[in-house]
């Protein structure tokens, strides 16, 4: 068979810095494991302007179209923040995730035992939370039709969004968590907010129709959103997988990872409909931005961008094992105290670098051997 196939963007400031760090875990593989990718890279964001003069190039859209998985580092920088709306280095990433049609967002809201002080909440209701937000990502009030601001002719303005969503959206999303589940907890709460829109009405109605049809063996349940919000702070860990719309979807995983501590820790997934040899379409990428205030310092944190190369081979290869031999190995790292700026306690102590956490993850995985 041939091997799995990656390309890697890593994109501006930290992007590259971070990313240098996966690459070493990725030539880990090869060496340690016989495990090798086949590894392309391009540029994305504002590298790709500076080179090209846009966010993509279009023969990097169509290498995104090919391989089996993108691994992104992050874009932007204020070099770029004058420039037009059209060519912005996010322009970039939203052209990807639109041409590769990746609907089903990932957001892990995993909490290490090492980092649980980190929390703003107390530490036994955070402590090992293992939970996952899948967010519809490419529908819903973000992209329904009419939206503008126009005359209310009274005199005034008025603004309108348009919250729309189709069958087909919503059971492609469903079937993503429910798909989760089956390699998670088995349980699936959906959080819309039924009790007042008629678009929750067919939510609920279309979730639970893939359940009766295609999951019966899955549990599921039904949130409003409002009070899964109030439920995700008050006991994160009643949840496994949970699947809910854009706008929603957006607000909660960004609640749920500030359960867990540090933006430099937090991975994320986009998929898409399966390829003809089975993979799913699929981005993976930290959630973090391209923090120019530290970028060139040796102080970013890689975990989040490794724990993305994770969620690849768990989701894009079939190899939760090795997913899992990276995720233990930060886990010993981290109790074992080390940390990256980012991670530095109240009670201070002597932070290491970019590349020595990623030292630290590499003895680790070789002691898993
Ligand atoms: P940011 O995520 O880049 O940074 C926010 C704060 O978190 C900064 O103080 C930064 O130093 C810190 N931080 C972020 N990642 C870290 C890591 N791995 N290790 C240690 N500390 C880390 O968000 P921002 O400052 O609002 O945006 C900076 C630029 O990134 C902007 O141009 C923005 O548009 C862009 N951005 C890109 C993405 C993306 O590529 N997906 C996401 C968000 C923001």
């Amino acid at each position: 068979m041939a091997n799995p196939s990656l390309l890697i963007l890593a994109g501006d400031g930290i992007g590259p810095e971070v990313m240098a760090e996966v690459k070493r875990i990725i030539a880990w593989y090869g060496a340690k494991r016989g495990l090798t990718f086949d590894v392309s890279e391009d540029l994305v964001g504002g590298c790709a302007y500076d080179a090209h003069g846009t966010p993509l190039h279009d023969d990097t859209m169509a290498k995104a179209q090919l391989v089996d998985a993108v691994l992104l580092g992050a874009v932007g920088g204020p070099k770029y923040d004058g420039l037009d709306f059209s060519v912005k280095p996010e322009r970039g990433l939203l052209r990807l995730r639109k041409e590769m049609d990746l609907f089903a967002n990932l957001r892990p809201a995993q909490c290490f035992d090492a980092l649980a002080d980190f929390s703003s909440l107390k530490r036994e209701i955070v402590a090992g939370l293992d939970i996952m937000i899948v967010r519809e990502l490419t529908s819903g009030v973000y992209f329904g039709e009419p939206r503008g601001i126009f005359d209310d002719n009274e005199g005034g303005r008025v603004g309108i969004n348009t919250q729309r969503y189709t069958t087909n959206e919503i059971r492609r999303v469903a079937r993503s968590a429910f798909e989760l589940a089956r390699k998670r907890n088995n349980r699936v709460c959906s959080m819309e907010k039924a009790n007042v829109m008629e678009s929750g009405i067919l939510w609920r109605e279309e979730v639970t129709w893939v359940h009766v049809n295609e999951y019966p063996d899955v549990q599921l349940s039904h949130m409003y959103a409002d009070n899964g919000a109030m439920q995700l702070v008050r006991n994160p860990k009643q949840f496994d997988v949970i699947v809910t719309d854009n706008l929603f979807g957006d607000l909660l995983s960004d609640a749920a990872a500030m359960l867990t501590g540090s933006l430099g820790m937090l991975p994320s997934a986009s998929l898409g409909v399966p390829m003809a040899n089975g993979r799913p379409k699929a981005m993976y990428e930290p959630v973090h931005g391209s923090a120019p205030d530290i970028t060139g310092k040796g102080l970013a944190n890689p975990i989040a961008c490794i724990l993305s190369f994770a969620m690849a081979l768990r989701y894009s290869f079939d190899m939760g094992d090795e997913a899992t031999r990276v995720e233990t190995a930060i886990e010993t790292v981290l109790a074992n105290g080390a940390r990256t700026a980012d991670l530095m306690g109240p009670d201070g102590g002597t932070p290491i670098s970019t590349t020595g956490m990623g030292d630290a993850i590499l003895a680790a995985l070789d002691a898993s051997l």
